[in-house]
């Protein structure tokens, strides 16, 4: 994953926080953590650099510095919480700036959320995110919650019982604004004033005249922990395309523009968001405060009555989740060091018996 460094005195690792600088394979070791270790054995220093700081890096006792003032480039917000439900994807603030930024043949940067990563739902009567009452991640159109496995009911809010998934694929806003500018809309390398991508795009994208992301919430909210910290980094990263200058912009459009996570976007500083966010992990025991061990293992070796029996007393665990033939369960908690030392002798007993067992630390999915 990383190579010999020679003699350095220092290695750099930028934006350490960007989710292809983890392995997404057990182990889920990331670039830092590697570098980290062999720092200490080495030694060199290490500097992480990027806009927003991970909260790993903060919570692990590294120094921060921030030069004064704003962090990044300005942001808009295009608040949404007053639109009809069904509306469409684009808002006419938003269409209206992607016309003008292609009148003046400058090109527009239309990011959406990449597939292959579980959406969040929102009720399509009131518009609030679906969320789980036993676990508090954001939740699926199911009737069980993917993460916990908890009965989901009707919307908590305003009792609806339809939901649709957050945010829409490159495809249909493609088609969209096909509608808008023609001709003059594409994917990336399409080489079109109009690009529409998602994060994985946004590496080669500079000099932008107009960026702009189509549901901010469909990041914000995503189903699992880090899903807040992510978007806050992505979408500084988006508002980093664009090129300085009079009349070069950065919209975002959400339904919730009181969330912290867009107040420290306008803001431009990350550090009193990042604070927050920490003090919640903390509380609710997600890493790096905390930890989580996914246990899967056989239907037919289902370790509840093992797990409940030696881990009870020292973690909160969550489950069962079918997953294909499987099961899954979740471990939770502040200090994972005696959970961990009690889950020992069940993984003994569990393979005693011939269960496949599967052992995941800090899933970065859950
Ligand atoms: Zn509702
Ligand atoms: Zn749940």
């Amino acid at each position: 994953m990383v190579g010999p460094f020679g003699n350095a005195g220092l290695v750099v690792i930028v934006e350490d926080g960007r989710r292809v600088m983890r392995s997404p394979a057990t182990p889920t070791l990331s670039v830092r953590e590697v570098i980290l270790r062999r720092a200490i054995a080495e030694p060199f220093n290490v500097v992480l650099h990027g806009p927003v700081p991970t909260l790993e890096a903060i919570y692990h006792g590294a120094r921060v510095e921030a030069a004064p003032g704003r962090q990044w480039p300005v942001v808009e917000v295009v608040d949404r919480s007053d639109d009809p439900p069904g509306g469409g994807l684009l808002t006419e603030r938003t269409k209206t700036a992607i016309r003008w930024t292609t009148a003046a043949r400058e090109r527009t940067f239309v990011l959406v959320g990449s597939r292959g990563y579980a959406p969040a739902f929102r009720c399509v009567a009131c518009g609030d995110v679906r969320r789980c009452l036993t676990c508090r991640s954001a939740a699926s159109r199911d009737d069980t919650c993917r993460r916990c496995g908890a009965g989901l009911d009707a919307c908590a809010n305003c009792n609806g019982a339809q939901f649709q998934p957050l945010g829409a694929g490159i495809g249909r806003i493609v088609d969209d604004l096909g509608q808008l500018v023609g001709d003059e809309v594409g994917r990336v390398g399409d080489e079109k004033l109009v690009t529409v991508g998602s994060e994985r795009d946004l590496i080669g994208i500079r000099n932008i005249g107009l960026a702009v992301a189509v549901d901010v919430d469909g990041f914000t909210m995503a189903p699992h922990y880090r899903a807040a910290e992510d978007a806050l980094r992505l979408l500084v990263r988006l508002a980093q395309t664009v090129q300085r200058g009079a009349g070069h912009r950065c919209l975002v459009q959400t339904s919730a523009p009181n969330q912290e996570v867009i107040e420290a976007l306008v803001k431009g500083r990350s550090e009193p968001f990042l604070g927050r966010e920490l003090t919640s992990r903390k509380e609710f025991g997600f890493p790096p405060a905390g930890s989580l061990i996914a246990i899967e293992a056989d239907k037919a070796h289902d370790p509840e009555s093992l797990l409940s029996e030696g881990l009870m007393a020292v973690a909160t665990i969550l489950g069962p989740v079918p997953v294909r033939d499987r099961i899954r369960w979740l471990i939770q908690g502040r200090d994972l060091e005696r959970a961990r030392l009690a889950l020992r002798p069940i993984l003994t007993t569990l393979r005693g018996r011939g269960a496949r067992v599967r052992v995941d630390v800090d899933p970065i999915d859950l």
